[in-house]
């Protein structure tokens, strides 16, 4: 892996260079089937009706191991690479905010190293590397899921670039956004107020009814809004539309159905008290993640053997600028999220958290969580940034082609294949993992949250290829 590493850091810094957002990853997509390509493997396109999503399995018979990569860029983040200031490449433009640059480079670095091991050992086995796009509010994973993209996989293995070393501990919310669009009655404001019926009334009542909801709420669920079409910007004319969009995030999928009908509720009173009409349309929808004893503790074995990326001088003199420009709380919070005494002067971690260390729940959301009620899934965090660096931030677009960034994306591909490998060598791993899933699945058996009717908002491709 060492040898093609820098074929893969390119190939993460090319991918950085070109961010693109939630199913318009046309450019990214085609980095990652050229490199399948180039690799030998067996490719398959538009996965799952979706143009920018593609699968490449290699090996034969045997047990099929999932690889999971991104490529999504994140709207709103363009920044300057290896600078510790804010500064836009281009004045409103997308970033690789979250990483997803280095998640898709190392994740098919991780099955092309298996590949070429099952090919010199005479191993029976496939592994297949699954890119997914949409990840940032798509739930692209969770269309794939639907449409019987994991039925015949046995692990999947993920990662995802962080600030901390450690084996994932699947904490994240069942999660779903829906567009409720309110339909009114225009009229001048000052003329003829009586004839009109705000639309905008009564989003803003939905959003006041919702506020006081949140008192009577599982404490660990989150809801946020966005108004999406306010009716317009005339203040003398009633609004004859207006559309908001919710997420709704809840620690499991019953949890979070229950909390949408209330919200619905809430929805249809604003509707009643301003006699307007509403409709609504689920976007997307993804799971709570599921974890996996047995795999955790494999990848926790492979990723202490093979240990925390061996950063250098340079990576922490950068990495300690990037901490300059975050604040006390965000590098504390990092620490406790990891459930570690907080260290000074350590701008890039030098450590695996230990098994089972508790920390405070990050209570995000990721379309990961439907992979894993579908089949037994494991994921790494590893560091690529500096302690304390959130994510969806400038200070993570600009590290995102440094040192660390190649660093942490090479560490996470060995420990991916390392534990893809020994749930391949291993004889009962698979079997353990599998019945792990079973108990866990056995009480409130997976059901997909999107509805039948939603389909993944796909775009057309551009007509020329961009340059
Ligand atoms: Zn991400």
């Amino acid at each position: 892996m060492d040898a093609r590493r820098h074929d893969y850091e390119a190939m993460s810094d090319r991918i950085w260079g070109m961010p693109e957002i939630a199913y318009g990853e046309f450019r990214s997509v085609a980095e990652h089937t050229a490199m399948l390509a180039r690799e030998g493997f067996r490719i398959r396109e538009n996965v799952a009706g979706i143009p920018t999503a593609v699968v490449g399995e290699a090996g034969e018979g045997g047990p099929v191991i999932a690889i999971l990569g991104e490529y999504d860029a994140l709207p709103g983040l363009s920044q300057v690479a290896g600078i510790a200031e804010p500064q836009e490449v281009e004045a409103g433009g997308h970033g690789h905010g979250c990483g997803h640059n280095m998640l898709g480079s190392a994740a098919l670095l991780a099955a092309t190293a298996v590949k070429n091991y099952l090919a010199e050992k005479g191993i029976a086995g496939r592994v297949r590397y699954y890119g997914c796009p949409a990840e940032e509010g798509g739930a692209a994973k969770a269309f794939m899921v639907r449409e019987g993209e994991f039925d015949d996989v046995d692990i999947a293995i993920s990662w995802h670039p962080a600030s901390i070393n450690r084996v994932d501990d699947a904490n994240s919310l069942a999660n779903t956004r829906i567009d409720f669009s309110f339909r009114g009655r225009a009229a001048h404001a000052a003329a003829a107020p009586h004839l009109g019926r705000s639309a905008l009334d009564a989003v803003e009542l939905m959003n006041v009814g919702v506020n006081y909801m949140r008192e009577h709420m599982p404490s660990d669920a989150r809801i946020h809004y966005a108004i999406l079409d306010a009716g317009g910007i005339a203040p003398n004319v009633v609004q004859g539309t207006a559309k908001v969009r919710y997420a709704i995030r809840a620690r499991d999928l019953p949890g979070m159905r229950a909390l949408v009908e209330r919200v619905k509720k809430v929805a249809q009173g604003a509707a009643l008290m301003t006699e307007t009409q509403m409709s609504l349309q689920v976007v997307s929808a993804v799971s709570n993640l599921l974890g996996n004893t047995p795999l955790e503790q494999a990848m926790q074995m492979q990723f202490e053997a093979l240990g925390p990326p061996p950063f250098d001088a340079s990576d922490r003199a950068y990495a300690s600028q990037i901490q300059g420009t975050l604040s006390a709380e965000d590098i504390a919070s990092a620490f406790a999220r990891a459930g570690v005494t907080p260290r000074k002067d350590l701008p890039l971690c030098d450590f695996v958290v230990p098994y089972g260390t508790k920390g405070v729940a990050m209570l995000g959301s990721t379309d990961v969580g439907d992979v894993s009620w579908a089949v037994p899934t494991v994921q790494a965090r590893v560091a690529t940034h500096a302690i304390g660096t959130p994510l969806h931030t400038w200070q993570a677009t600009a590290q995102g082609k440094s040192g660390q960034a190649k660093k942490g994306l090479v560490t996470a591909a060995k420990v991916m294949a390392a534990t893809a490998v020994e749930a391949i060598e291993a004889p009962d791993l698979i079997a353990r993992a599998k019945a792990d899933h079973k108990a866990r699945t056995e009480a409130v058996p997976y059901e997909s949250p999107l509805p039948a009717d939603v389909k993944p908002p796909i775009k057309p491709a551009p007509a020329v290829a961009a340059e």
